[in-house]
């Protein structure tokens, strides 16, 4: 079954919900090998949170120990994109036939339909009434999860469904200039030319096939493609954010242009993990920016959180240095390293955020456990193009993608992943503290499509609508 109807099921199930498949993950109270740390799609607060679940945080996500709460495959809601499908449920043996008739072979109950908050993927899912009270109260905070990328992707929704009512209003047979128009609507729905090509060539073999000849079929199809396509390509990516160990240090870089929203991303993320009882320190690296080091400042005292800086001008290596020093001294469990976006040109650029890694890896061998990259989803392409140069120059480990709350641009996670294979790792849903979010595929291609998934179809806009939705 294809990553689209397992989509469609689990959110189909139960529609006056709004909770579907999940991602429980969590930042783990004992932070585990990287390789095996999974974080969930919740926000990094209430992931941490679980680790304090047992004694102050009872609404929290992890209601049991690490082991049990951490990995996304372990909760009933668990529908990781990257995993292959689960075998469907296996049909009960028949009975065997009784040498004396008996009277009715007692017929296996037929698997009930996942609840919403189940999987589509999973087989451990149990019926709503059966879920512990603790479970239930996850189910809410998971309904919640769902409703700020339903929120937050709304704006890139009411413009897909706009772009696919001006296609099919402007055609009345499915021909040639139909499919040049689909894969125009497609790139400008920025998920990258690539896909763009490869769903129209599908498209087109596709109708030949069934003799198709009204463009209103096709609408489904070009979703169901394009959904598809995303669950192939993320089989072995990892969404998830690493930590060290307990016990050691954590260090995180972030590295992005100016203005993608390397700052607040720290600062959102510093209060998250400061509330879910983590000692953070905070490294305002960008020493080039006039105001970054004043706003990292800020951000920390908001957060209650140090940060280390130095006057602006100075040398961002000695910076991250001593940041480094006194959160070995002083036991911090993460470090947040801000990184200047820009210098005189890229090659100096790349060349200090190699020299800050380099300082970093000197003093913490295992860190930075994460090189993630800020990008600012409203610059759609251009955004693409900034990933695709700093991962030529150094080892970015995952994306974070702000501002998709303003933004129309959200099919741009289908091209980070069909053209950069780089993990979107968080997702800035909006303006608030809780809305940087530790990315969900799952919920995110459903707030992405969700009218066209489980509804009748795009949404009905009035030609005004269109053309405003059109740049
Ligand atoms: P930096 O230069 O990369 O450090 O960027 P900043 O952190 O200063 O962010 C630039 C602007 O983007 C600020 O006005 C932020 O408030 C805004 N911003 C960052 N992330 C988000 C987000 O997820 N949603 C919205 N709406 N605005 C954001």
């Amino acid at each position: 079954m294809g990553l689209f109807d397992r989509i469609k099921k689990a959110f189909s199930a139960e529609p006056e919900k709004e909770t579907p498949v999940e991602q429980d993950q969590a930042i783990p109270e004992t932070p585990v090998e990287s390789d095996a740390t999974p974080v969930e799609s919740q926000t990094p607060a209430e992931t941490a949170a679980a680790e304090k679940t047992e004694t102050d945080e009872p609404a929290s996500l992890a209601t049991e120990d690490d082991s049990e709460t951490v990995s996304p495959l372990d909760t009933p809601t668990a529908a990781p994109v990257n995993s292959e499908p689960e075998p469907e449920p296996e049909p009960e043996p028949e009975p065997e036939p009784e040498p004396e008739p008996e009277p009715e072979p007692e017929p296996e109950p037929e698997p009930e339909p996942e609840p919403v908050e189940a999987s589509a993927v999973t087989e451990e899912s149990d019926a709503i009434e059966e879920v512990p009270e603790t479970e239930a109260v996850t189910g809410d905070m998971q309904a919640a999860e769902t409703k700020k990328y339903d929120d937050g992707l709304e704006k890139s929704r009411l413009t897909f469904g706009q772009r696919l009512n001006a296609l099919f209003a402007n055609f009345r047979s499915v021909d040639e200039a139909f499919f040049d128009d689909v894969e125009e609507m497609l790139i400008e729905a920025d998920v990258g030319y690539e896909t763009a090509m490869k769903i129209a060539d599908e498209l087109r073999d596709e109708v030949k096939l069934r003799n198709v000849k009204k463009p209103e079929a096709v609408s489904q199809a070009i979703v169901e493609k394009l959904v598809d396509l995303y669950g192939q390509e993320g089989q072995a990516e990892d969404n998830q954010l690493h930590f060290a160990p307990q016990g050691e240090l954590t260090v995180f870089l972030f590295v992005g242009v100016n203005g993608a929203g390397k700052t607040t991303s720290i600062g959102k993320f510093a209060h998250q993990l400061e509330k879910a009882g983590k000692k953070v320190l905070l490294a305002a690296g960008d020493t080039f920016r006039a105001g970054a080091i004043e706003q990292l400042q800020e951000w920390g005292r908001r957060d209650n959180v140090p940060v280390v800086a130095s006057a602006a001008g100075s040398d961002p290596a000695s910076v991250v240095y001593d940041a480094v020093k006194r959160a070995k001294e002083e036991q911090f469990d993460i470090l947040l390293v801000d990184t200047a976006g820009r210098l005189q040109n890229n090659v100096n650029l790349m060349k200090e955020l190699e020299k800050v890694k380099r300082i970093i890896t000197r003093e913490v061998p295992a860190a930075p456990q994460e090189v993630l990259l800020v990008l600012d989803a409203t610059t759609g392409q251009n955004a693409l193009v900034q990933a695709k140069q700093f991962k030529q120059m150094t080892d970015v480990t995952g994306i974070i993608l702000t501002k998709l709350d303003g933004s129309a641009k959200g099919g741009i996670v289908l091209a980070v992943r069909t053209e950069l294979h780089l993990p979107v790792k968080m997702v800035g849903l909006g303006e608030q503290m809780n809305d940087l979010q530790l990315f969900d595929p799952n919920r995110f291609v459903y707030g992405l499509f969700k009218d066209i998934i489980v509804g009748d179809g795009p949404q009905k806009t009035t030609d005004t609508d269109v053309s405003q939705a059109i740049k």
